[in-house]
């Protein structure tokens, strides 16, 4: 039996319903802050993420699903959405119509990483990116946005992280000070952080090495060489994050996987998901949109991966939906109304009612069983001496209480069902 690739995962009809609540309290957070959706394609040319991710990063040197079509043009599943939002934001000149453009996204995501409790080959994301303001009010929007989704979700053991890595030339003094403190100890280092260390020493950072870890633990911080500009943009966000009743902590080794990122960055862990404990991960990215062809426009966002939240608020019991139901299942008495019993579904249907019955020349005692599975409002008995009287018999599951309404008025048993 051919089963679901490695690291991919079929979202069941049981699941669907947490998966709608989910999007559903997204989608209403994001129109409160005045976003608006975005669909990308799921592939894109290669180079748009090799440029916009940066060589050096895991996604792009490691997880990347990319595969040559019958044109020989290199394609890339989306590892992520940031690119694609810019590559669409330049293509279609978004920011010509409007200065600060603000966008959210709910897709599907690929990326070869090892399969774990909460990480998946093919998972999903939802996000948002504001792309033409520099101001750190912005990035608070962002950070609130984000933690009032996962509020929203009723979880609770939320810890939020913020970093900033600076403009471009802090990142590149930067950069100088970690080479002089890193090159007497390079020997020590494993071969991809030795590589990245004349490569892209920052990238250094991700290694999950415990040795890289500790020798990074003791390296000077990058927040304490900030340039002025970007202190003082620190400083905005953390006062309007405790404005708005924010709790955070400053973590001077966020660097976060991607290279694109400038001042700020931040992620939302759960305490409730065992290893992989990042929800929600962010920050600003003001060199993006020029690195990939546009003029330069400051942009911020974040992405928050929707299996990982699932599995936080199914930990915490977060929130519960509520059961399933139909508003009328038809019971079927005699076999030869099997006929008039489609029909009379069908005209329900047309009144938008919700409606099922019996395919499978079951018994009445099991279209019962059925009708009390789907939990369904009503049951419609169609059958026996009542319907040669031209009645039929509309019982409410919550009240037990049985009616008989006359088969010609359709009408009257409409409105009893709604
Ligand atoms: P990133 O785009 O790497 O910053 O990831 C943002 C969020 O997406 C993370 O915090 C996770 O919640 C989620 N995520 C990233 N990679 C995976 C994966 N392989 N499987 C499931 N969720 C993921």
């Amino acid at each position: 039996m051919i089963k679901a690739v490695t690291g991919t995962k079929d979202i069941l009809p049981s699941d669907i319903p947490r998966w709608k609540y989910l999007e559903q309290n997204t989608e209403k957070i994001f129109s409160n802050f005045n976003y608006k959706e975005i669909r990308t394609p799921i592939f894109e040319e290669t180079s748009l993420f090799a440029r916009g991710i940066g060589e050096e990063t895991d996604i792009v040197g490691k997880e990347m699903y990319t595969f040559k079509d019958r044109s020989d043009t290199s394609l890339t599943l989306k590892p992520e959405m940031t690119a694609a939002v810019v590559r669409a934001y330049l293509e279609h000149s978004l920011g010509s119509q409007q200065p600060l453009v603000k966008l959210f996204y709910i897709s599907p995501m690929f990326r070869q990483e090892r399969p774990q409790a909460g990480r998946f080959r093919q998972f999903h994301q939802f996000g948002a990116e504001a792309i033409g303001s520099s101001s750190p009010l912005l990035d608070a929007e962002m950070i609130q946005m984000s933690y009032e989704i996962l509020k929203s979700l009723g979880l609770k053991n939320l810890t939020i992280k913020i970093n900033s890595l600076g403009t471009p030339e802090t990142r590149e003094n930067y950069k100088k000070i970690l080479k002089d403190y890193l090159t007497d100890k390079k020997d020590k280092l494993s071969e991809d952080s030795r590589r990245r260390f004349d490569t892209n020493i920052l990238r250094i950072f991700d290694s999950k090495i415990e040795s890289d870890q500790k020798l990074i633990k003791e390296a000077p911080k990058l927040i304490d060489h900030l340039d002025e500009e970007s202190k003082n943009d620190f400083e905005v966000l953390k006062n309007q994050l405790t404005k708005f009743g924010i709790p955070f902590t400053i973590d001077p080794s966020l660097v976060r996987g991607l290279d694109y990122y400038t001042k700020l960055t931040f992620e939302i862990d759960s305490g409730s998901v065992g290893a992989q404990t990042a929800l929600c991960g962010g920050g600003r990215y003001d060199l993006l949109i020029e690195t990939l062809g546009g003029k330069q426009t400051p942009a911020t966002g974040f992405a928050a991966g929707i299996e990982r939240i699932l599995l936080a608020c199914e930990n915490e019991k977060s929130f519960t939906i509520p059961e399933q139901s139909i508003d009328v299942y038809l019971i079927r008495i005699d076999k030869e109304l099997e006929f008039f019993v489609s029909e009379l579904a069908g005209k329900l249907r047309k009144e938008n009612l919700s409606v099922d019955f019996d395919y499978l020349q079951r018994s009445v005692k099991a279209q019962m069983r059925e009708a009390n599975k789907l939990n369904t409002k009503y049951v419609l008995f169609i059958g026996g001496d009542e319907y040669k009287e031209g009645l039929v018999n509309l019982k409410n599951m919550s009240t037990s209480v049985e009616e008989k309404i006359p088969l010609n008025k359709f009408e009257l048993l409409v409105t009893k069902i709604k």
